[in-house]
């Protein structure tokens, strides 16, 4: 063994004795998910799970068993997906194998075609030859040549059949990738989407793009739902993905990332740009006056806080997304329905990223 895999074994050693450390501290138990989860954290290879893990332990003493599943399933496990991929894969392998089977057998009709009307050439050229007998022959001629038809009609027909249902595979196969990127309230990107394209973004930082980020929540949600109920509420949240949509240009990416809070990045724009998108949007959902649609009963407004983050040399996902959320708090603070940015927000604007 050379220094470096002697140094490689050391380290992993170190890391497993530090998942172990933690996973007894914060738990839930040691299972090999749990152990997964830890040993990714202690390496550092996931920051967006470390943020997630940082987010969950600051909220309760430990994580739960659930709280593992999900952080497994959402940043160390894809096999859901690729299960399902799996599964079409196989069903689209079994309808060309019985394409292929198909035309082996109608190729095997073709070669007994090809050598029944060889012996029909022999018999015609024998001088022998009389009415009846030839009437025999075109009459095994005419047999045989049906059989053929009748044959590629139906490989025809099971052609078409493979071909619509390996498009509805690839249709369904679609679904499911879509369907594991989207928040399936407002249709809009979900947090595991938006997580993959901010750290695009960022890629694209390195190659001179200025990404900007708007986080942003609504405000006094709680008590709007206490009032007039989760239904209502979430007619809410839909309007704000409406609003959302309208109010951005072509290349921004929409999220909700849970509960009431929703993200807008855009890949390349200034903080002039974003905060007048995150005013535009402020704007919009505060003019808006809400109404029961059943009983015309007015339900007031609702309001949003913003935070603006932009890029910085050295940002990565986490660091990108804790300032806009800063920012977002910041808003709060000064009293809500407000945009605050990283530029304006004072103890972000001297930081460092
Ligand atoms: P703040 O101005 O500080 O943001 O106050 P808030 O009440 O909006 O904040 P808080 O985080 O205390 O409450 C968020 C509320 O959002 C809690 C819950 O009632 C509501 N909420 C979260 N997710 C959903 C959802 O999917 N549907 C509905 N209808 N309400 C939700
Ligand atoms: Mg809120
Ligand atoms: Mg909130």
């Amino acid at each position: 063994m050379s220094d470096g895999q002697y140094a490689d074994r050391d380290r992993s050693f170190a890391l497993a004795q530090r998942a172990q450390e933690l996973m007894r501290d914060y738990g839930p138990s040691a299972t090999p998910r749990a152990y997964a989860v830890w040993y990714t954290y202690v390496s550092g290879d996931r920051p967006l799970m470390n943020d997630a893990i940082k987010r969950l332990t600051a909220q309760s003493e430990g994580l739960s068993p659930t709280d593992i599943d999900e952080l497994y399933d959402t940043y160390l496990d894809g096999s859901r997906y690729a299960a399902a991929a799996g599964e079409t894969g196989a069903t689209m392998l079994a309808e060309i194998e019985g394409v292929m089977e198909m035309l082996d057998l109608s190729l095997g009709s073709a070669a007994q075609y090809g050598e029944s009307l060889r012996a029909l050439s022999l018999d015609l050229s024998v001088s022998t030859l009389n009415r009846a007998r030839l009437r025999e022959i075109v009459a095994t001629l005419v047999a045989t040549t049906r059989e053929v038809a009748s044959n590629n009609r139906t490989l025809e027909a099971r052609m078409r059949e493979s071909r619509t249902e390996v498009e509805s595979l690839r249709e369904k196969l679609e679904a499911t990738r879509i369907e594991s990127l989207t928040d399936p309230l407002t249709g809009l990107a979900n947090r595991k989407h938006f997580e993959e394209m901010l750290q695009k973004a960022l890629d694209g930082a390195a190659r001179g793009a200025q990404p900007s980020l708007i986080v942003l929540d609504i405000d006094f949600f709680k008590r709007f739902n206490d009032l007039y109920g989760h239904l209502i509420g979430d007619q809410v949240l839909r309007l704000v993905a409406v609003v959302m949509r309208e109010s951005v240009e072509k290349g921004a990416m929409l999220a909700r990332f849970g509960g009431e809070e929703f993200g807008i990045l855009l890949p390349n724009a200034t903080r002039e740009t974003a905060r007048a998108i995150a005013e535009k949007v402020r704007i919009s959902v505060m003019g808006r006056e809400l109404m029961k649609r059943s009983t015309g009963e007015s339900l007031g407004k609702v309001t949003i806080s913003l935070g603006v983050a932009t890029y910085r040399r050295g940002d990565n996902p986490v660091s990108l997304l804790e300032r806009a959320d800063l920012c977002m708090f910041a808003a709060k603070r000064s009293g809500r329905n407000r945009t605050l940015d990283d530029a304006t927000t004072a103890e972000l604007a001297a930081a460092v990223a």
